[in-house]
């Protein structure tokens, strides 16, 4: 069984992620989206909420074979724990590519039979980010095209209340 596992700090999901999940769903038996507590990035959404964001999202986009964790940790350690060889991750712009192919590097390195599959984005979501729903969010404008169609307006109403 390919087992792959797309981490990430999905805060918030957008559909730029739904894009990178559904076609990577379609390309391994099981994925995990696992949302990850990154120390080096404070987050809007607490962990939970974007657990459970993500949870919603695959259930209403109906992808039977992806689930969601989440974890406090290093990436390689969780992949190593369920048994997954595979990382996917997305590409955007030139600018993704550096930083990406550090920790492409860096885990393989923590786990020597980690490999990172790359996909890239669609033209359409090509410049959108969760920092961008954040920034177009706070202001109070309408996000309702960026994020999954099912939590648009729970996002909306938090982002607002807390203008980060
Ligand atoms: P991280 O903080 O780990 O980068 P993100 O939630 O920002 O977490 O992104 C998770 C992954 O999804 C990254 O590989 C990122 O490049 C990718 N990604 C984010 N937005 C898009 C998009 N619009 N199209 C394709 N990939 C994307």
């Amino acid at each position: 069984m390919k087992l792959a596992v797309y981490p990430g700090s999905f805060d918030p999901i957008t559909m730029g992620h739904m894009d990178i999940i559904r076609r990577a769903s379609g390309m391994f038996d099981r994925l995990i989206v696992l949302v990850v507590a990154n120390i080096n990035k404070r987050s809007t959404f607490t962990l939970e909420e974007r657990a459970s964001h993500v949870r919603r999202a695959v259930e209403a986009e109906g992808l039977s074979n992806v689930s969601t964790d989440v974890y406090d940790g290093l990436v390689a350690g969780y992949v190593r724990s369920v048994g997954a060889t595979t990382l996917v991750r997305g590409l955007r712009a030139v600018s993704d590519f550096e930083n990406e192919f550090q920790m492409a590097l860096a885990n393989r390195q923590i786990y020597g039979g980690v490999d990172t599959v790359f996909l890239v984005t669609s033209m359409e979501y090509m410049y959108l980010s969760s920092t961008a729903v954040r920034e177009i969010g706070r202001y109070g404008a309408d996000i309702r095209h960026l994020v999954p169609a099912c939590l648009a307006e729970e996002i909306a109403d938090k982002l607002l209340k807390v203008g980060v």
